[in-house]
């Protein structure tokens, strides 16, 4: 699956023809997000800027009461994952079209039928079809400006998902004809310095990984996330040292674009042993492994990520 209509490339964002009345949902502020919309010359709009990053199921409800009644042509998802998500729950709620618009690019959110959306405080994966963008719009225009750390954690996170994807045993011809696809682009971007590039290579991986899975790197990664470490600073040792476990024909070149982009070993608060309880049950990432992983494994994993420097 992916989106019906998908736009890329320089001026992108600029050309696409977007429908009257349209509900712009983002997570920045009017400094930023209007200079965005100027260069996407829409008309007809209304913004709604409260979105929060890790977006509540209050939020998105909250809006859906806040425009009842009024005729909304479709809503425009610009920013990074939490504006998307929250689009895309709003979309099924009401049956208004959405539009995709990733301005920090690696999630490849707006190619896939995820939502992270929090219940009760706890951050939930959904999956569901009707989360799968109209439109999605991928235009390096809206790189410029990106801290370097959000850029790095961005691109570490697509070439993850796309190498991972590759190796998933839910993977197939047509998805790692994607993956494979992305990672090149990606580490072309990364390791020969062509930011431009990242966003292409981040919405590809979208498509590849998006209708396979990952893998054991990122069911690594979540014990270190759940103590504040960025998604992609996470990934960044945690699919190095799970590449080497599954013998990832791209071991040697993930480790490259984790070392280009600076990354520092990581730590764990926790104790190995209780990590690997928490890790074990994510049968997800696990089971779509392309070898079978055991507690021990699991535990070998995170003592070669804490303890020896997997990025040397
Ligand atoms: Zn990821």
């Amino acid at each position: 699956m992916m989106p019906k209509k998908i736009m890329f490339g320089e001026n992108a964002a600029k050309e696409f023809p977007y429908p009257k009345n349209s509900l712009v949902i983002t997570t920045t502020t009017p400094d930023i997000y209007s200079k965005w919309l100027d260069y996407m010359s829409i008309k007809n709009y209304e913004v709604y800027d409260k979105v929060t990053p890790d977006p509540a199921i209050e939020t998105v409800e909250g809006i859906k009461k806040q425009y009842e009644g009024k005729e909304i042509g479709a809503y425009i998802g610009l920013g990074g994952g939490s504006s998307m998500d929250v689009c895309k729950y709003l979309s099924k709620l009401t049956g208004v079209p959405k539009i995709l618009i990733p301005t920090t690019f690696g999630t490849g959110a707006e190619m896939t039928t995820y939502a992270v959306i929090s219940f009760d405080h706890k951050k939930k994966l959904l999956q569901d079809e009707a989360f799968l963008a109209d439109a999605a719009i991928v235009d390096p225009y809206f790189l410029a400006g990106t801290p370097f750390n959000i850029m790095r954690n961005s691109a570490c996170d697509a070439a993850a998902q796309a190498s991972e994807g590759y190796d998933s045993k839910a993977g197939n011809p047509f998805t790692q004809f994607f993956c494979k696809e992305a990672f090149d682009i990606l580490y072309d971007a990364i390791v020969n310095d062509k930011p431009n590039m990242l966003p292409y290579g981040a919405m590809l991986s979208g498509i590849g990984f998006g209708n396979a899975s990952t893998t054991l790197g990122h069911a690594l990664s979540y014990v270190f996330s759940n103590e504040g470490v960025p998604h992609g600073y996470a990934l960044s040792s945690c699919t190095t040292v799970a590449h080497k476990f599954n013998k990832s024909p791209y071991y040697e070149r993930f480790k490259k674009i984790a070392q280009k982009l600076k990354f520092e070993p990581l730590k764990l608060k926790q104790s190995l042993d209780q990590a690997a309880d928490v890790i074990m049950p994510d049968r997800g990432h696990l089971d779509n492994n392309p070898i079978p992983v055991s507690k021990q494994d699991v535990i070998k994993c995170l003592e070669e990520i804490v303890n020896a420097n997997p990025l040397a």
